[in-house]
């Protein structure tokens, strides 16, 4: 049986009078790559800073585990929490690098979860940690920007670095909050196409959270969409139809889909998930204009 790496259950997070999180459970399994989509506001980031032990749940609300270990309960953060989060990468939707350190010093800021916090506060990081952090951005095809500022870099390329520095963290799990929503199409591919081989080559479950529903059908096997701090759907991509999204988010299903996309799109289940996906430039600009 393969064994549940997230593991939330009944949920609840209230803003004022405002339920972000309403009662939710989900179970992620080692290893998966899930989609989390729903219109903005529909509670993604929130469910994932959740998830991460950046935010706490109401106090009448239950558990968040991950790793097997407890994150959460009842509105309050477990005592063993920070040492769990060493296992969870996250990756913003605004990169969250250091933009005067150069690109291998922010890939290194990976390992701190691990290390003695002054010997990384003063950037004394061994040969081994140097090199590992290179390869790392070798990985994600930007190793020849490691000395370069991060803040020179394309919005593309610091979400590739963001992406490196969880590698070099070594997380088991990572946590991606709309990591492509300020990206253009072929950066948003490169980023996505990343996401997809670490999972699939060292098995490290993702999930994350896409405003837009295509790439969520391109890259992720399993889909979960939220409305209004619900799951109102499970399952898998080939499951997902534009009737569905409709009657799942009714008028914010515009929001969701671009209609020039959606008719462009091949049938979720013929979408091969291997090759990469087609150039979608064309389609973006038609829609930009
Ligand atoms: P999504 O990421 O899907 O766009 P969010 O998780 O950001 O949605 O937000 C879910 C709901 O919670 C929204 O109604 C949002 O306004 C509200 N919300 C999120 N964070 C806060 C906060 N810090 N204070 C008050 N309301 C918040
Ligand atoms: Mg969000």
């Amino acid at each position: 049986m393969t064994k549940n790496v997230i593991r939330v259950e009944k949920l609840s997070k209230t803003f004022g009078d405002n339920r972000a999180l309403d009662n939710l459970d989900l179970e992620i399994a080692e290893g998966e790559m899930v989609a989390l989509i729903g219109a903005s506001g529909s509670g993604k980031s929130t469910l994932l800073r959740h998830i991460s032990g950046l935010a706490v749940g109401d106090r009448n609300s239950g558990t968040v585990e991950a790793m097997g270990g407890l994150i959460q309960k009842a509105g309050r953060i477990d005592g063993a929490a920070r040492a769990r989060r060493a296992d969870i990468g996250f990756v913003f939707q605004q990169f969250n690098l250091v933009d005067r350190l150069s690109v291998i010093n922010n890939v290194l800021l990976g390992n701190l979860g691990r290390i003695n916090y002054w010997r990384g506060a003063f950037g004394r990081f061994s040969r081994l940690e140097k090199q590992r952090a290179l390869e790392a951005l070798h990985r994600v095809g930007i190793a020849d920007k490691a000395l370069q500022r991060a803040g020179t870099l394309s919005g593309g390329q610091k979400q590739r670095a963001a992406i490196a520095r969880a590698l070099v963290q070594e997380a088991k799990i990572i946590l991606a909050d709309e990591p492509i929503a300020s990206l253009d199409p072929a950066s948003s591919k490169h980023v996505m196409e990343n996401l997809a081989r670490i999972n699939r080559e060292d098995g490290t479950t993702v999930l994350v959270s896409l405003h837009q529903v295509d790439y969520a059908l391109r890259f992720c096997p399993r889909i979960v969409a939220l409305r209004a701090g619900r799951v109102v759907f499970d399952g898998t991509r080939e499951q997902i139809t534009q009737q569905l999204l409709k009657k799942l988010y009714g008028a914010e299903s515009e929001d969701l889909i671009l209609p020039p996309f959606a008719t462009a799109m091949p049938e979720p289940s013929r979408i091969p998930v291997k090759s990469p996906p087609p150039d979608l430039q064309p389609a973006m600009t038609a829609v930009a204009s």
